[in-house]
């Protein structure tokens, strides 16, 4: 202020006496002034605006450029380093103009060291012309400097840190609502920070719509509680790639337990789940053919125990071992070696259902676990017997080795096991014997563990063998069944299969008629039935005591469910000539309940033919009594074990009425079936029944002694 004037009054001073008093007096306020001007800690500077000092009040000298007294009539531009001097005249300028000038920042190196200064001009104020003068304060802010300079090397060190792994820190202020985010936030989230502001929102869109849910309880749960939570979730980004990341997260609350702010922290783990991943791949799986390794194979077939004895059902092992893979490796070298035990894993696993686990054990062994397979023993040996021929078979096919024709073929062996009565080393180890009596038998063979199963599959293998050549060979006979009316009249008859097997003997459908089923075999033999009946009806149409027989034929679901099935029936009857009215097609609930839409278009069909429909087996299901009305039949066959019951359970009996009260209400005729005696007969009678069916009245004779029966 207004102190500083007096120093520079001198201009207007014309008498000398005047001016000594004057100066004298200056000097002396120039004295007075001293003092407390030095006792401001900073430095002062009065400047002109070429820079001259012209006056130093200085606290601690030690601050200055160099010595008061060398400063004093020099230039800044001569004291300084030129990069100070040039700082100090721009705050000059500034100050020439706007009256104040602040803000500036001075380095200088003193012999104590590097020190800071900012500085505050001031323009004096002045009269007349006088050249502009500058009051500068200079203040040590070394401490600060450092302070900042520490705070943003360790701010660029953390940055750095986050960087390299990959965390990035959150803060959201739950007073004002204001989120902040790292920059390395924005790297994971990989978002643009000049498009997105950090907001709640878009961090919850980034992660993976399964775990958002988890996520947001997390962090809910955790202001709730008042505890802090880490989770780890996944990203899912536009393109479809996935982030793993691990997220960690604590709040501040006030003394009232008001959340004041979170903070976390979300770190990419990606990496690292890649290399979990890889690492379990490696200890649980085979690099060559990617299938389980033997450690997984025996952890997957300990719980497989345990679900079995849990189910208390039957599931296969099967021991694959390759024939004379040491010669291919021997003659044309791993490599090929390699590229057949690619394909064998390959084809393996295309013969099984996606619950089965084909695992390698090493070298050319490999192992099949089949799980729950049936309840039933015989079922069980016979579906796994099915499974070993069909891998036998598909690894028996020549192998394309890069264009070398390859011919190899397994020994496989197999056992079954329920529950966990026998441990996993001894199942493997049957299966490993059984493998080797394949290779004893001459290699590219199925052989099982246990011989009576041996006998089963073997004895179907060859049924199966026989059944394909049975039709060709006029081996497949229809024989009939009688049924009648109430007053005891024959009014029709069912046609029922019999194979006369030239070794076996008469095969009953049961035995059959199942392998049949799993193969297109079902077709031709299905085929050959309608055809045998439709023969016979023509025959019988010329017979006064046949011509009104209806003859009832069984049909099969697979034969049933063929787009041409109807069609094929149509021709049939057209081929024979015969009255559509005596043919009787039976169904069964289950190919009817299963695609009940499109079976009963095709019942319609059917009865459009002017055929009659009966559904056998009726009642197995109880719920199909709701969807009687919905189906076009002309009876309904009740099942043998309801004829069986009905003369001694209450409640069979009452089931009974209740289906033939039923059926009547829709139209539809009931005949029993499996009448073996009179209690059963009165019964059915006294239950409105109308047609039955049974050893009482007959069993199923050929077509000789039917027609001899009849007359
Ligand atoms: P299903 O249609 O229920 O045929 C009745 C079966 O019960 C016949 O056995 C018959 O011999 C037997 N049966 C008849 N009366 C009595 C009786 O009073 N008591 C007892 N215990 N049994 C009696 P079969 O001939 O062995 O046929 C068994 C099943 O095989 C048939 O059951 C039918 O589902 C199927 N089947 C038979 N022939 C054919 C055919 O040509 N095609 C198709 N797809 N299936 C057929």
């Amino acid at each position: 202020g207004s102190n500083y004037e007096v120093t520079h009054y001198v201009g207007t001073m014309r008498d000398i006496t005047d001016r000594i008093v004057a100066e004298k007096a200056i000097q002396k306020l120039n004295a007075d002034l001293d003092a407390p001007l030095c006792a401001i800690p900073d430095l002062l500077f009065e400047l002109d605006q070429d820079g001259k000092y012209l006056n130093i009040w200085a606290h601690d000298p030690e601050l200055l450029a160099a010595q008061k007294e060398s400063l004093l009539g020099h230039s800044v531009s001569e004291m300084l380093p030129p990069e100070a001097a040039a700082i100090v005249m721009s705050a000059l300028q500034e100050a020439a103009a706007q009256g104040y000038s602040h803000g500036q920042v001075i380095r200088l190196d003193l012999p104590q060291g590097e020190i800071w200064f900012e500085l505050s001009t001031s323009l004096k104020a002045l009269q007349g012309d006088f050249d502009k003068h500058f009051i500068m304060l200079s203040r040590d802010i070394t401490v600060r400097k450092q302070a900042e300079n520490a705070l943003r090397e360790s701010e660029a060190r953390l940055a750095t840190a986050q960087r390299i792994a990959h965390i990035g820190n959150w803060e959201l202020d739950l007073v004002n609502n204001n989120l902040l985010w790292s920059e390395e936030i924005y790297r994971i989230f990989e978002i643009d920070p000049n498009e997105f502001a950090a907001s709640s929102e878009v961090f919850l869109a980034a992660i993976h719509p399964d775990d958002r849910e988890a996520v947001n309880r997390a962090y809910l749960g955790s202001l709730a509680n008042r505890s802090p939570y880490v989770i780890e979730h996944r990203l899912l980004f536009p393109d479809g790639r996935i982030k793993h990341v691990h997220e960690s997260c604590e709040n501040v609350f006030d003394q009232n337990g008001k959340a004041l702010r979170s903070i976390g922290t979300v770190q990419d783990i990606t990496a690292r789940k890649r290399a979990e991943e890889a690492i379990r791949h490696l200890a649980f799986y085979d690099s060559l053919t990617k299938l389980p390794n033997r450690r997984m194979l025996l952890f997957s077939f300990e719980k497989a125990l345990t679900a079995s004895a849990r189910h208390n059902s039957f599931g296969a092992v099967l021991f694959i071992d390759l024939d004379r893979f040491k010669l291919l490796n021997d003659t044309l070298g791993h490599d090929y070696g390699d590229l057949l035990l690619i394909e064998v894993a390959v084809r393996a696993k295309a013969c099984v259902r996606e619950v089965d686990t084909v695992a390698r054990l090493g070298g050319d062994e490999f192992v099949v676990l089949m799980e729950n397979i049936s309840d039933d023993q015989n079922e069980a040996s016979l579906k796994a017997g099915l499974v070993a021929e069909k891998i036998r078979e598909s690894l028996a096919r020549p192998y394309d080795l890069n264009g070398h024709e390859h011919h190899s073929s397994p020994s496989i062996g197999a056992t079954l096991f329920r529950g966990n009565e026998v441990a996993v080393d001894e199942l493997i180890h049957q299966a490993d014997m059984a493998m080797y009596q394949a290779k004893d038998s001459g290699r590219n063979a199925v052989r099982f563990f246990d011989p009576v199963m041996q006998d089963n599959v073997a004895t179907r293998a060859a049924l199966v063998g026989d059944l394909s050549s049975a039709i060709a060979h006029q081996q497949l006979h229809l024989h009939y069944q009688l049924q009648v009316d109430n007053d005891n009249h024959p009014v029709g008859a069912e046609a029922l299969l019999r194979w006369i097997h030239p070794q076996r003997g008469i095969v009953m459908p049961e035995h059959f008629l199942p392998i049949a089923e799993e193969s297109t075999l079902a077709l031709d033999v299905g085929d050959w039935v309608l055809e045998a009946a439709c023969r016979q009806l023509a025959l019988w149409s010329e017979n006064e005591k046949m011509c009104n027989l209806a003859l009832t034929v069984n049909v099969s679901a697979k034969q049933f469910a063929t787009p041409d099935f109807v069609s094929n029936v149509a021709a049939t009857l057209q081929a024979h000539q015969i009255n559509p009215a005596r043919l009787k097609l039976e169904l069964t609930e289950g190919m009817v309940l299963d695609n009940l839409h499109s079976a009963v278009g095709k019942m319609h069909d059917l009865k459009a033919l002017g055929i009659l429909l009966s559904m056998g087996d009726f009642g197995i299901r109880y719920s199909s009594l709701s969807n009687l009305k919905l189906l076009p039949l002309d009876q309904l066959k009740l099942g043998r074990s309801f004829v069986r019951d009905v003369a001694s359970d209450g409640t069979v009996a009452l089931l009974v009425q209740s289906i033939i009260d039923m059926s009547s209400r829709c139209r539809i005729a009931v005949i029993a079936e499996g009448v073996e005696d009179e209690a059963q007969l009165a019964l059915l009678k006294d239950h409105d029944c109308v047609t039955y069916q049974g050893f009482l009245f007959g069993k199923a004779l050929s077509s000789e002694n039917f027609e001899q029966l009849l007359s």
